[in-house]
């Protein structure tokens, strides 16, 4: 199942139930936090307060790990706050590889794509192609990709069966991020930048591919 973020990716603050608490970790029966995974971060953030530390996926749960032990219960009815400033930087730098990978589409033959990460500071690309890549061609790819940026082209996200995601030879798959998801899960979850690319993820996004900014392309390596 795909986290209820990537599908609410603007909701800050929720109210749930605890479900589960064990030393300084917390299931609630439904939560907006985003589990680090497929090379984006955990969300930062609090839970009644109580600042937490990680969010990590655990045989299809998803576990709040916190400061401190909370004095909470089971049944108790708790607020979960979500930091807005690292979640934007999140779903801008996920659509950023997205608007990336679109832009290595329309230069190189043969693209592959291994998967990225995401960092407070930078985000890295996996891509694999047979070409050989040089300077002109980062320069290039940086350009395309601003452009696509400029371009304000709506962001889009929906679940389709998996049969119909893999006949489709358009879709790129994130290695990482769909790890284990086509084995287990009837459906696939589509990422579309209208008209430049469309990939199968399950991170947070923007809704529009201004709100990314400008991109610079560091290095390659
Ligand atoms: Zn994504």
């Amino acid at each position: 199942m795909y986290p209820q973020a990537a599908e609410k990716p603007d909701i800050r603050e929720f109210t749930a139930e605890v479900t589960a608490i064990e030393d300084n970790t917390v299931q609630l029966s439904e939560t907006y936090f985003y589990p680090a995974s497929g090379g984006q971060p955990a969300d930062r953030g609090t839970i009644s307060g109580v600042t937490v530390e990680m969010v990590a996926k655990s045989d299809g749960s998803i576990i709040h790990h916190l400061r401190s032990e909370p004095e909470l219960a089971v049944g108790d009815t708790v607020t979960g706050r979500i930091d807005d400033t690292f979640r934007v930087y999140c779903m801008r730098a996920h659509s950023a590889s997205h608007t990336l990978y679109g832009a290595a589409r329309t230069l190189f033959n043969e693209l592959g794509y291994g998967g990225f990460e995401i960092t407070p500071e930078k985000i890295r690309v996996d891509l694999s192609t047979e070409d050989a890549v040089d300077a002109a061609d980062v320069v290039e790819l940086e350009r395309l990709t601003n452009q696509a940026i400029w371009d304000s082209r709506p962001v889009s996200w929906r679940e389709v069966p998996v049969s119909e995601a893999q006949n489709n030879e358009n879709i790129a798959f994130n290695t990482q991020t769909e790890e284990g998801v086509m084995t287990d899960q009837s459906a696939v979850r589509l990422v579309e930048i209208k008209g430049w690319d469309i990939a199968a993820c399950g991170g947070t996004h923007v809704s529009n591919t201004i709100e990314i900014g400008p991109v610079t392309v560091l290095n390659r390596s």
